[in-house]
């Protein structure tokens, strides 16, 4: 089902590319030995590099070349294993060289794609342009003081990776599916650690509309949105705005605008910069990169599972559905919690219990699977009682409570509680016989041919029994009487 907006002139298309500005993780920054860690007091990770002094020379990183090519491979997206780094020229207060070092004609990774799954069980394909190196710049401070302003140089140089996708993306719906899924990536191959409220992911927007079966129609680059549910909110505003302005008999201008998300509004900053507003040239002080294969190979054999093998090998190799698989691997860590509880035992039983009360327990405590109050052996301990009958899968869920709350195993909590299952045929029989016995009339009424009154009699018997019956032989003991 496609995603559409409902104009005056009839219905209209949204056309979406993005720009995600991604830091990588690494020691230090692009070109310097400086630290590239957040934080820290203003102007403490400064080299000589990156404050622009005369006659400084920047050093490649090697680590976040192969931090590049790590993500292009998770990204299944071509290697050039020749690229170029250029001078992007313009000025500003904090950026001290006059120009900000990045790839432009020459990006160290090509085409490649990212497969995305909506709530309604679409997978599409949305295709990634290029990604680049490029360095941050610094940050301007303007409330600390009333007449000044202050310049901290703790992130100039520091790597990023700029990741540009093709415009495939249709709603805002696939685009916060997209970004989730990038993130997930950069995550998974630890490239970079996808803050958006740090600010180590930014997304520029850029948005058109078109009617169906048009080419492309103008677009707006809504800049630096810093988070995902800003990112599906700016979509549908600048779209709206700009099917007012088709509709109007206007034409929209290309510009740089921004998303304010107090006012649900997207406003102009600046008329669209070309190319060669920033006079790009090759940066004289560097060689073009020249990688090898045997490198790229050899980074490619190193890198971990990616989510969508996971979740595949997931569902041949545990028998789960493939929502399950996808919510378990949404990060690696629970992906591996679950692996643990599932080894040896009934794996959709696991998926079951880590989907379904683990996290609903994660959840109401704002924990994360990291710092689960229930280990993954221990909640492997639950289930395997569950699985040799010493409890029933009702009292698993009261073992469960008292587990998140104590700390205990669960064979301590069957023992303290004395919860084990009751397979004793005769104490089973007795209490059958005295619940027919209290209940006459609906014996009666049951086999007068009202068979839904079987499961109140199991109801009575499991009560009785303060729930520790096991359940099959309740059944078959009321259906022998009965
Ligand atoms: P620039 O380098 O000037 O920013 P690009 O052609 O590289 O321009 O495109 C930048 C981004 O804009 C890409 O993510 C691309 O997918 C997206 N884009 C290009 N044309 C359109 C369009 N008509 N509507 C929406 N997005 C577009
Ligand atoms: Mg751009």
């Amino acid at each position: 089902m496609s995603y559409t907006l409902e104009g005056r002139t009839g219905t209209w298309e949204i056309v979406v590319g993005l720009e995600v500005h991604a830091q990588v993780i690494s020691h230090s920054k692009l070109f310097s030995g400086a630290s590239a860690s957040y934080g820290g007091e203003p102007n403490t990770h400064v080299s000589l590099v990156d404050a622009g002094f005369p006659g400084m020379l920047p050093v490649l990183n090697q680590e976040c070349v192969a931090q590049a090519i790590r993500t292009g491979l998770g990204l299944r997206a071509r290697i050039n294993l020749e690229s170029r780094f250029d001078r992007k020229n313009y000025f500003y207060a904090d950026l001290p060289t006059g120009y900000q070092i990045s790839q432009f004609t020459h990006p160290i990774v090509g085409e490649g794609t990212v497969e995305i799954e909506l709530a309604d069980g679409t997978v599409r394909h949305i295709g990634i342009t290029r990604l680049h190196m490029e360095q941050d710049a610094g940050k301007s401070m303007h409330d600390q003081d009333p007449a000044r302003s202050f310049i901290d140089l703790n992130r100039a140089g520091v790597a990023l990776m700029e990741i540009v996708s093709e415009p495939d993306i249709r709603s805002p719906e696939e685009a916060g599916a997209y970004l989730r899924k990038l993130r997930q990536i950069l995550r998974y191959l630890g490239t970079c650690d996808g803050n958006m409220e740090e600010g180590s992911m930014r997304a520029d927007v850029n948005v058109s509309v078109r009617k169906a079966g048009e080419p492309f129609r103008t677009r707006c680059e809504i800049k630096n949105v810093n988070s995902i549910r800003y990112v599906m909110h700016a979509i549908e505003v600048e779209a709206t705005r700009q099917i007012e302005v088709w509709e109007e008999g206007g034409e929209v201008d290309q510009e740089t605008r921004l998303f304010d998300p107090a006012r649900n509004e997207t406003r102009s900053l600046r008329s669209k910069e070309d190319a060669h507003d920033y006079r790009y040239f090759p940066d004289p002080d560097l060689l073009p990169l020249v990688v090898e294969q045997a490198w790229v190979d050899e980074l490619e054999r190193g890198l971990p599972e990616l989510p969508d093998d996971k979740r595949d090998r997931f569902v041949r190799q545990y028998g789960i559905p493939r929502y399950d698989a996808s919510v378990l691997v949404a990060e690696q860590a629970i992906a591996d919690y679950y692996e643990e509880v599932a080894k040896g035992r009934d794996a959709r039983l696991a998926a079951n219990w880590v989907t379904g009360d683990l996290f609903g327990a994660l959840n109401r405590t704002g924990r994360t699977i990291t710092d689960s109050p229930i280990s993954a052996q221990a909640l492997g301990g639950m289930l395997d009682l569950v699985s040799d009958k010493t409890i029933n899968g009702k009292i698993a869920k009261e073992v469960f409570e008292d587990m998140l709350e104590t700390g205990d195993s669960a064979a301590a909590i069957v023992e303290r509680k004395g919860l084990k299952q009751v397979t004793d045929t005769g104490a089973i029989d007795a209490a059958v016989a005295d619940v027919l016995a209290r209940n006459a009339d609906k014996v009666e009424e049951y086999r007068g041919g009202k068979d839904r009154l079987f499961g109140f009699f199991v109801g009575q018997v499991m009560k009785a029994m303060a729930g520790k019956a096991n359940p099959a032989m309740v059944n078959e003991a009321l259906k022998k009487v009965l």
